[in-house]
């Protein structure tokens, strides 16, 4: 099997691979056959003086009669590659336990260990506080629609965990063999196949519903069991072990072996965790708000005249800036096109916002977070600290949003000139149950306005009408990551000073993102089954 790299594609071309390859190499038409795309990535880079690209990295074959030698000989970006069996998790031989492995949280943490878990013949409980997927679903869609929260089924809680009403991007900066076998797994559960080659794939909010169910099903054929509406609410410790937990019912359960994949928003489990004793720590994070622009906005900007192809995806953008002398940075985070700002609160009197997409991407409205990262000297060094941070200024949102679930609105004009009520607003805020015009200072801490004061101008250079008068901003965006961190060891990835208690995903602290908490939970099970192997 030969591999070619840098393989360019007209993004209008929709000439099959195989000619196109021909041709490439100078063979003839039929030549080229078993292509198979491995990573599939578009570059818009220097659309002023050369069209846009599809970049492929492709893996095929030659036809009988022609020779692999003199084609690796004449092109450099092509190799001969094995073709790997696969990438997945050996059946590892499994030890007789008298107490089954508990996971909590069916986040992709707790559900990718479940299922490692249970390909290795462990039969996993698994306990999920909120809701169910179609019964959360609902509750969703009613907080949206009328600011009924329900504290243990929203954005943050329940199954699927909180990447379930996003864009459902699964790109990630980490590299880890285990990435394929969580993109695997997805497409086996009704994923598209391109997310295993796209540069930057994602499944929608839509179509990832489905898929986690299936993963759930698959858990539960492979002698799982999933416990809904059950709210881990105690663990309890001896001499540095765990013992047992209790749940929110009272029932008591022994227990040696605890996956915690709580997720960033489970504050009252932080608590009790902190109180039982487990060490953790105060960690870095970042706060800050949404924007929203129309979608041809950034379309223009990274495809120029190409903007409105139907060869081309709806355009994305990654902004950064960094002032080292005044001390502030800001940074676009989750940027979902073509998609909404979604009202993601768990928590009674606090307004949050994220930003979530169907598969389409077809919503019209760019949006992404901007954030600036705030640190335990803006905090304080204090475990729950900065639990303590974003509850105040999440309710400090609330108030400003009329107290009722609807958030603050401002224009990038008003908000640069401090003042407030404009609404020659670009595009209709699409933040439900509603927005209220208000001062975003109000509601966020004086570092992070002044960053973003800073950096919309920096970002209008990069992309023209970025800071729009009339562009959008929502307020509160204070979940980008994990607030504390529950110290695990490297070797083990168990608690430092709680043995039988393996803190996972981005909860925990040590992964941020679908796949990376993902893996993370895969990595544990994995820990966990090497240590138990007879
Ligand atoms: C709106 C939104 C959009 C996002 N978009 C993206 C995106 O496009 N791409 C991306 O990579 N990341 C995205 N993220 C981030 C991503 O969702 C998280 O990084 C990822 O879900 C973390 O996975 P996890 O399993 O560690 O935790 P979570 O997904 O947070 O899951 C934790 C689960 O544990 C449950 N739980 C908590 N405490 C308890 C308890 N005491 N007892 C029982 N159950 C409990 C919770 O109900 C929850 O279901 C988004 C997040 C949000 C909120």
């Amino acid at each position: 099997m030969l591999q070619i790299t840098n393989f360019n594609v007209v993004f209008t071309d929709q000439t099959p691979l195989e000619i196109l390859l021909a041709d490439k190499l100078n063979l003839p038409t039929g030549a080229i056959t078993d292509v198979k795309i491995i990573r599939k990535a578009i570059d818009a880079r220097r659309y002023k003086k050369n069209p846009i690209y599809y970049v492929y990295t492709l893996n095929f074959s030659l036809q009988k009669g022609h020779n692999e030698a003199s084609v690796l000989k004449k092109h450099k970006n092509i190799k001969t590659v094995q073709i790997k069996k696969d990438n997945n998790t050996k059946i590892l031989p499994r030890k007789k336990i008298s107490l089954q492995p508990i996971v909590v949280g069916t986040g992709p943490a707790g559900l990718f260990c479940a299922l490692t878990l249970c390909q290795a013949g462990y039969a996993p409980i698994v306990f999920e506080r909120g809701q169910d997927m179609d019964s959360r679903h609902k509750s969703v869609d009613q907080f949206w629609q009328t600011g009924h929260l329900r504290q243990e089924s929203n954005v943050q809680f329940g199954e699927g965990g909180a990447g379930t009403f996003s864009d459902g991007k699964l790109t990630t900066r980490i590299n880890d063999p285990q990435i394929a076998t969580v993109l695997d797994t997805f497409v086996r559960c009704g994923a598209p196949q391109e997310i295993r080659y796209l540069h930057k794939p994602h499944i929608g909010t839509d179509l990832l519903r489905q898929v986690i169910k299936n993963l759930r099903q698959m858990i539960i054929n492979l002698g799982g069991s999933v416990h809904f509406n059950t709210r881990l609410e105690k663990i309890c410790r001896l001499d540095n072990e765990l013992t047992e937990i209790t749940l929110h019912s009272g029932q008591k359960i022994p227990c040696r072996d605890l996956f915690m994949g709580i997720g960033h928003s489970a504050r009252d489990t932080y608590e009790m965790l902190f109180r039982e004793g487990v060490q953790m720590e105060a960690k870095p994070f970042a706060i800050g708000v949404r924007i929203e622009h129309p979608q041809e906005l950034i379309d223009r900007a990274q495809y120029g005249e190409d903007f409105n192809s139907p060869y081309l995806p709806v355009a994305d953008y990654a902004l950064t800036f960094n002032d080292r002398e005044k001390n502030l940075a800001c940074y676009s985070f989750c940027m979902c096109p073509g998609g909404k700002v979604v009202a993601a609160a768990s928590e009674n009197e606090r307004v949050v916002t994220n930003g979530m997409s169907d598969y389409a991407r077809d919503f019209g409205i760019a949006n992404s977070a901007l954030l600036v990262p705030v640190t335990p000297d803006d905090f304080g060094h204090g475990v729950l600290d900065g639990i303590r941070m974003q509850r105040h200024y999440e309710h400090l949102a609330f108030l400003l949003g009329g107290s009722n679930y609807c958030a603050p609105a401002q224009t990038v004009g008003d908000f640069l000139s401090h003042r407030y009520g404009s609404d020659n607003l670009l595009v209709t805020p699409s933040y439900c149950p509603g927005i209220t015009l208000a001062d975003l200072h109000f509601c966020l801490p004086q570092k992070v306005s002044a960053a973003l004061e800073l950096a919309l101008l920096h970002f209008d250079h990069k992309i023209p009408g970025f800071a729009a008068a009339g562009a959008v901003m929502t307020g509160v965006e204070m979940r980008s990551s994990a607030p504390c961190r529950i110290i695990r060891d490297k070797q083990t990835m168990m608690s430092i000073n709680t043995a039988g208690l393996y803190p996972i995903g981005e909860g925990a602290g040590y992964a941020g993102g679908i796949v990376s908490a993902a893996v993370d939970g895969i990595n544990a099970a994995r820990h966990f089954i090497e240590k138990n192997k007879s």
